[in-house]
């Protein structure tokens, strides 16, 4: 696929664009590139759908908001981020939030903080650890946190109840300072967040004693985090707005648990498909026969076919993971056949496996008459079972 452009740009606006800034660059360029006025141009055709998707997405602020932080990654399948207002359409039913690889992650909450305005709390990274079959069934896990979140005793002003913040006097309660200096090029003006005040404006001079002034508290946050069906190693759950609390009125950050799967006894994983190897013996893979394979769900009666070679892979069709977006789909269960060649056979078994390699039409013929091989085979088999 190649790479997309970026909406900002292909609509040919500034990131900070108003809704009706964003509104009048997508009728101007949708009015020039209207199939109606270009008939037959396929250049213009595309141009007039890549505008029309950049602008079904700049004009829906939930969308809005996710392509702000996020970029394509928001709108991508399995790197993508499950909105909580049902981005993807039907078919997801969680609601702790969000899902995604760290992958799709790339410069979360950084840059473009106005100085002096809100900012945006910090995210919080923790990480559970569950069983294979957690992530296959799903689960609940309540996890303990240690959150910056804003002081109760004088909700988050900083300053003692009863008392109030006076206006900054270096900044005069913009929250900027001017910095003036010397370089070669003689001097340079640059703002930056007043050093006195850190940007708030404002003067604490009777600061709250529960949180020092800061209006912030550590606090040890209990969660309950649903783990969806078919979650895999290394994936991330977003429990929106449970991170550290914002600054100047900013929202909270998020509080991202990465989930990480023990490995199983018998089972692999691959994607949504679950990989295992069951033993059969010699008898088993030359006759055929019901054997029981363990599953995702339990012991399974499958038929083995007669002359069954070792290695034979067989898939057992739904039995797998199912997919975290639609978990009424399942993987498949790749089973693998080991046929296992016996090391401690009796005298009784080793004269007939003799018998039966000394035949005297052929070492290794196993076209004989149905009733001579079935006679055999059925000795053999009587002798193996335990
Ligand atoms: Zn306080
Ligand atoms: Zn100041």
């Amino acid at each position: 696929m190649a790479t997309k452009r970026d909406y900002y740009e292909v609509l040919g606006i500034a990131k900070g664009a108003s809704d009706a800034e964003i509104k009048k660059a997508y009728r101007k360029l949708a009015k020039k590139y209207h199939p109606d006025a270009n008939p037959g141009n396929k250049e213009a055709e595309e141009k007039f759908k890549e505008i029309g998707e950049a602008y079904e997405v700049l004009s829906d602020p939930q969308k809005k908001a996710q392509y702000d932080q996020f970029g394509h990654a928001a709108f991508e399948q399995g790197g993508g981020f499950g909105g909580g207002g049902g981005f993807y359409g039907g078919g997801m039913n969680f609601d702790m939030g969000d899902i995604f690889d760290m992958f799709g992650f790339g410069g979360f909450g950084g840059g473009g903080q106005r100085r002096n305005g809100p900012r945006r709390g910090a995210d919080i990274n923790v990480s559970i650890s569950i069983t294979f079959e957690e992530a296959v069934f799903g689960t609940k896990k309540e996890i303990q946190v240690s959150v910056t979140d804003k002081c109760d005793t004088c909700g988050g002003s900083g300053s003692k109840p009863g008392t109030h913040a006076e206006t900054c006097k270096r900044c005069n309660g913009t929250g900027q300072e001017r910095v003036v200096q010397q370089s070669m090029f003689g001097s340079v003006t640059s703002v930056r967040t007043c050093s006195a005040c850190g940007g708030t404006g404002k003067t604490i001079k009777d600061p709250c004693t529960s949180c020092n002034g800061t209006g912030k508290v550590k606090k040890t946050k209990k969660f309950e985090v649903n783990v969806p069906k078919g979650i895999d190693n290394g994936q991330t759950i977003r429990l929106a707005g449970k991170g550290n609390a914002g600054e100047l009125g900013g929202e909270n950050g998020d509080l991202l648990v990465t989930v990480y799967v023990q490995p199983h006894r018998i089972f692999k994983r691959q994607g949504n498909n679950v990989y295992s190897n069951v033993e059969i013996n010699f008898v088993q893979a030359a006759l055929g026969g019901e054997i029981k394979i363990p599953t995702l769900d339990g012991e399974e009666t499958y038929t083995v076919k007669a002359g069954t070679q070792p290695e034979t892979v067989v898939s057992l069709k739904g039995k797998g993971v199912p997919y975290i977006r639609n978990n009424k789909v399942r993987g498949d269960h790749i089973v693998t056949f080991k046929v296992k060649i016996p090391t401690d056979m009796s005298e009784r078994q080793k004269d007939l496996l003799r018998q039966f390699y000394g035949t005297p039409v052929d070492g290794m013929n196993f076209e004989k008459k149905d009733d001579e091989k079935k006679g055999f085979w059925d000795k053999v088999k009587d002798s193996f079972k335990d």
